[in-house]
């Protein structure tokens, strides 16, 4: 029986490898699981990091944009506005002057005001100059 050490050795040796490799079977997806989780949040915190820094140049790209359009609006927008729609022309030499500064007057109507729907003759050079006339 001098081979029953032996036998018990590699019968135990055996078992504790099919029993490394049961539990291997187990543990090292396991142990991949536990690493890709741990990769997982350690990406994540990178990139809750990285979108920090994201949304800091965002930010400040917004105030720039936001800043530009600051600056931009008060030149297009009012003078677009002011624009006067395609004044309508005076029919021949009929229209009378402006009495503020003597230039020609276009037939206009009154948009607004307690004369809306009203022609009335608008200074050519207006917005520079309101000078208005009644129509007769
Ligand atoms: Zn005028």
């Amino acid at each position: 029986m001098t081979e029953a050490p032996d036998q018990l050795t590699t019968m135990v040796t055996g078992v504790v490898f099919k029993s490394l490799a049961n539990v291997g079977q187990y543990a090292l997806p396991l142990i991949f699981s536990g690493a890709a989780l741990a990769s997982f949040f350690g990406r994540r915190k990178r990139a809750s990091r990285a979108r920090n820094v994201a949304d800091n140049a965002s930010g400040s790209a917004l105030t720039g944009m936001i800043e530009n359009a600051r600056g931009v609006r008060p030149v297009a927008t009012p003078a677009a506005m002011a624009q006067p729609a395609a004044a309508p022309v005076a029919a021949s030499g009929e229209s009378p002057t402006c009495p503020k500064c003597g230039n020609a007057m276009a037939r206009r109507t009154a948009r607004q005001g307690a004369r809306a729907g009203a022609s009335f003759w608008g200074c050519s050079a207006f917005p520079k100059c309101r000078g208005v006339r009644a129509i007769d």
